[in-house]
């Protein structure tokens, strides 16, 4: 397994540009809406906690006002007892009364009472006034005890009266001479705190608690908990010998919760005022306004996640099309460029529209300068005419035409072009351009003008004997077969050298071959001054033909055609006459006659010829005339002979 940063190269190797670019855009934005929302997040964490704070901080501000007035007001109240019973101790019973309205006037307080200085209780807003004994109370012990005249708040106990649970406020009573006369108490039941209290909406966890500044705990709302000495907390220990009034982050000792708690002292009063709400509490709008940008958030990145992922692929798909575009515009460059025809488009007046990029290497010439030129460009001018009458066809040539011409290169050299050109054709069919694939057949022109050629060659050698040039029997064939028809009168001589058999046995084949050869010349050069034709008829036979020669002219031919071999003066040991002679066998005729009786009948002569001795020339009308008579024996002279 290759490691890891390999296995990651070559994944980024294979995914697209593109999809690289939207993934980083979508980590780029991804990134940013989380860092928006971290930081919304972090802002919002402060200004939640700030906004509790100073409503916390306010809230006990308030409440420390509240408690200050509900203490200030039974304040005032023993204040004025405790001012007219020092100078009226005993007043009559109608006192109740008083105190009865008193407590009716403020409604924090619930009783108001005096107790003698044993403690007995002696005038009291309850009616009727009850025979208690409150000497055991706290407070009562402790002013008379002290002869402080500060105001004592003690509690909560459990009122003796009304057996609810109260708040006892309470102030020393003296004679003028400032002796101890008795206690002035107002009770204010915990309840009217705790109903005050529950009007405030803390949160689950929440609580307002009063304080004596000893640290015992008045009164706690919601748990409604009294008594509890909290001297220990953080609040006495440390936040309180610090400032009257402060706001922190503690655990609760009463239910175990991490609570921010606000507090503040009572001016005038030994009291404190707690307000706590838990962390999730105070929180908790946060949090849901957290929770909501989250949602948001992951929606939004949903949807641009869906949508860039969207995206990729129509890149991709996009990129891929792309990619086969241009590996088959590469495949087509390729083979335009490479490929032996050239391609030409043009339009319905003759203008190029498209040439392929291989007239450059077939023509030499570069397509972007052929663009927007006529056709004409690419012909030979005296070619041009001839092409344009072949194009004039093409409407009515659905298939197509081909043509060929020559053109003349931008280096000089004429090429030779095959053209096959054919309109385009769409949707609809056939357009007005033509689209045309001109090949160079300068190779091909040249071999077709080499076989040509070969052939005339080859048929001059079917024609032409190989040992005297002479043309042979075919030609020969041919040519009476020609004239025949169209000369009056024609003259055939079959010519055959006499004793020629035995030139060979002296001379040897090449000998004998030599000896035709020079007749062979000898016949031609005679023939061609008196438009004749001769031919080797096969062996050591020739055979003349003379076009227009009647039979007089024909036998001086071979008059004189025998004195020229015998000029020849070629020795022949076999003959009798010592060097080589011909013996000739005229036939003569006029059209219309047949050829093969002309040559039969020369045949004849010629046996005629040799028959009489040889070197002599026999008309076949002498033959077929002496073909009767008896044969005469060989004369010495031939020419005497044909002739008599
Ligand atoms: P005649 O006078 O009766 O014609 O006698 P002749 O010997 O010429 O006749 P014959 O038919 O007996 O012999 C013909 C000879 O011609 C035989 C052959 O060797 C010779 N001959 C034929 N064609 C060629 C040839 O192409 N080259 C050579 N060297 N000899 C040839
Ligand atoms: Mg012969
Ligand atoms: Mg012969």
């Amino acid at each position: 397994m290759p490691p890891r940063p390999l296995l990651l190269r070559r994944w980024i190797g294979r995914v697209s540009t593109a999809t690289l670019v939207v993934a980083m855009f979508v980590v780029a934005l991804g990134a940013c809406v989380l860092g928006l929302v971290v930081w919304k997040g972090y802002d919002s964490h402060k200004i939640a906690l700030a906004q509790s704070e100073t409503e916390m901080r306010n809230l006990s501000h308030s409440l420390a006002e509240h408690a200050t007035h509900t203490f200030q007001g039974a304040d005032v109240v023993l204040d004025d007892i405790v001012s007219f019973m020092k100078w009226r101790p005993h007043p009559s019973p109608v006192f109740n009364e008083r105190l009865r309205a008193l407590a009716d006037n403020l409604p924090q307080l619930s009783d108001v009472a005096i107790l003698d200085a044993d403690g007995q209780l002696t005038y009291a807003s309850v009616k009727p006034v009850p025979a208690l004994d409150n000497s055991d109370r706290s407070y009562f012990r402790y002013h008379r005890a002290n002869d402080d005249h500060t105001l004592l708040i003690t509690g909560p106990i459990q009122s003796r009266t009304s057996g609810v649970w109260v708040f006892v406020v309470s102030r020393r009573l003296e004679t003028t001479d400032g002796k101890f006369f008795g206690v002035v108490v107002a009770t204010i039941e915990s309840e009217y705190f705790s109903t005050f209290y529950k009007t405030f909406d803390l949160g689950p966890g929440g609580s307002i608690s009063l304080l004596h500044s000893d640290g015992r705990l008045l009164i706690q709302w919601p748990s409604l908990q009294t008594g509890r000495d909290m001297a220990n907390m953080v609040l006495f220990q440390k936040a309180l010998p610090r400032s009257p009034d402060g706001y922190y982050l503690t655990v609760s000792p009463f239910d175990g919760l991490t609570k921010y708690l606000a507090y503040r002292r009572v001016s005038r009063y030994p009291l404190v005022v707690t307000v706590a709400r838990t962390e999730d509490s105070v929180l908790s709008g946060w949090r849901e306004a957290v929770r909501s940008d989250a949602v948001v958030a992951t929606a939004m990145l949903a949807c641009v996640v869906l949508l860039a992922a969207g995206l990729a692929a129509q890149l991709r798909t996009r990129q891929e099309v792309q990619n086969l575009l241009r590996e088959r515009d590469a495949h087509y460059r390729l083979i335009d460029t490479n490929m032996g025809d050239v391609i030409v488009l043009t339009d319905e007046v003759g203008i190029l529209r498209f040439v392929s990029m291989s007239v450059e290497t077939v023509l030499g010439l570069k397509a972007d300068r052929l663009v927007g030129r006529l056709w004409t460009v690419l012909v030979h001018p005296d070619d041009v005419p001839f092409v344009e009458a072949v194009g004039a066809g093409l409407p009515d040539s659905p298939a197509g035409l081909c043509v060929e011409f020559r053109m003349r290169c931008p280096e000089g050299r004429l090429v030779w072009l095959e053209a096959n050109f054919a309109y385009t054709r769409n949707e609809d069919g056939p357009t007005d351009c033509v689209v045309s694939t001109l090949r160079d057949i300068t190779r091909r022109k040249a071999m077709e003008k080499e076989v040509e050629a070969l052939n005339a060659r080859l048929a001059e050698l079917a024609r032409t004997d190989g040992l005297t040039g002479l043309p042979n029997r075919r030609s020969l064939d041919g040519f009476v077969a020609r004239v025949i028809t169209s000369s009056p009168t024609l003259s055939v001589l079959m010519i055959d050298v006499d004793d020629f058999k035995g030139f060979n046995d002296h001379f040897g084949h090449q000998g004998g071959d030599d000896a035709l050869r020079q007749l062979g010349h000898l016949f031609g050069g005679l023939v061609a001054s008196v438009h004749g034709f001769a031919a080797r008829y096969g062996g050591e036979e020739f055979t003349i033909v003379l076009p227009g020669a009647d039979a007089v002219a024909a036998v001086d031919f071979a008059e004189s055609l025998q004195a020229a071999v015998r000029t020849l003066a070629i020795r022949n040991p076999a003959s009798a006459r010592g060097y080589l002679t011909v013996s000739i066998g005229i036939a003569c005729g006029t059209a219309p006659c047949d050829s093969t009786v002309l040559l039969r009948d020369a045949d004849i002569a010629l046996y005629e010829a040799k028959r009489r001795g040889r070197d002599c020339c026999v008309t076949a009308a002498t033959a077929f005339v002496d073909d009767a008579a008896p044969l005469q024996p060989e004369q010495p002279s031939a020419s005497a002979d044909a002739t008599s």
